[in-house]
């Protein structure tokens, strides 16, 4: 079988799951094993539903009342066991950061080698593979030689995409975990304010860069990107003037976007940057050099001041409005 990992947090199974489930049917289609999944946590079991459709054909849960939130080596050690006892040919998870670090904890456990952030896998006794590197500014081709296969998948590679196969079998697993796999585990959350919708989910980014030029220069970025049902990112550059919160930060040591439209003010394109839009369906830049590298990335471009554009987009969808 191939083993797909969940993540979930708070009761909702996460969208990057859901890439990472498409990417698991073509794995299975070209070994001819079944692609099965495994949820772990507390109530693992009340998550099945979120996965039905997707082409799972068991869904494994592994529950356990001390796994109320996520705890990186229990479930390590909880998929650990499963190799042992199930053998996957290979397990994925999701390009994440959560991902990633439970399946280099899985390799570490099991002395296997992990390949991070897969784009394309050629099947076989080794994996030939196409892979993600330096956030996104590089693809590397790789082999993975291994009994078992541990892979992550690039992040916004693939779209979630239901394939009508209904609810999966379910079978309940126990986990070897002690008190050790628990010393790191969330204990809290701090949600950070936020008004409208969220980063990573809207349809439409308005983004900021150093070319802003101050906390007060974001106004009508946010009066941009409230009036198109958006929600406002920024550069590093921008996080690191305290203009606005780290929330708000797109790229490789921020959020990963993928959104319809990506509005890119006053951003030159460094590669750090890029690698969180560069799954957007279109980008839009406005940057007053016409030399600047995110030029290279546009889909659409304005060549001027940015504090003169976007007050002049934002008067003529008022005007348009009515
Ligand atoms: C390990 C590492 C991780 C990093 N992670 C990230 C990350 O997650 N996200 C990220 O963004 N960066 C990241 N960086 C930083 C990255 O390398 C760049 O320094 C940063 O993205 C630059 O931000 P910027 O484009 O806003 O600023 P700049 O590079 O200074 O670009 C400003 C742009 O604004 C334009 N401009 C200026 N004034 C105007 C105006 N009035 N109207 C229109 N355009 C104007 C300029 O022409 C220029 O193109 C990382 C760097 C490292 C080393």
């Amino acid at each position: 079988m191939i083993l797909g990992i969940i993540e979930h947090s708070e009761g909702q199974v996460s969208k990057l799951s859901l890439e990472m489930l498409h990417f698991g049917r073509g794995l299975a289609a070209s070994t001819g094993k079944p692609l099965n999944a495994v949820i772990i946590g507390a109530d693992a079991g009340s998550l099945v539903g979120q996965i039905a459709d997707h082409g799972v054909d068991t869904v494994y849960t592994i529950e356990d009342a001390r796994l109320t939130d996520y705890a990186p080596d229990a479930w390590a050690q909880a998929v650990a066991g499963m190799v042992g006892s199930h053998s996957p040919e290979a397990v994925i998870a999701c390009g994440s950061e959560i991902g990633n670090e439970i399946m280099a904890r899985i390799g570490a456990r099991l002395d296997l080698p992990m390949a991070a952030n897969a784009l394309e896998v050629e099947t076989g006794e080794n994996y030939s593979m196409t892979r993600v590197r330096w956030g996104g500014s590089l693809l590397e081709e790789a082999t993975l030689t291994a009994s078992t296969k541990l892979l992550t998948v690039a992040q916004h590679a693939f779209e979630p995409a239901e394939t009508g196969s209904g609810m999966p079998k379910v079978e309940a697993v126990s986990a070897d975990i002690n008190d050790a796999d628990l010393v790191v585990r969330v204990v809290n959350r701090i949600v950070p304010e936020q008004d409208g919708i969220s980063l990573t989910d809207a349809p439409i980014v308005v983004s900021g860069g150093r070319g802003v030029g101050s906390a007060d220069g974001f106004a009508s970025i946010v009066e941009l990107a409230g009036m198109v049902g958006g929600a406002v990112g920024c550069s590093r550059a921008v996080t690191n003037n305290g203009w606005r919160p780290h929330s708000d930060q797109v790229g490789q040591t921020g959020a990963r976007v993928a959104p319809n439209l990506y509005i890119a003010c006053g951003i030159s394109g460094a590669s750090q940057h890029i690698s969180g839009c560069a799954g957007s369906k279109a980008i839009l830049v406005i940057n007053n050099d016409k030399e600047a590298p995110i030029l290279a990335k546009a889909d659409y471009a304005v060549i001027g001041d940015l504090h003169e554009v976007v007050p002049a987009v934002i008067a003529e969808i008022k005007k348009r409005k009515g």
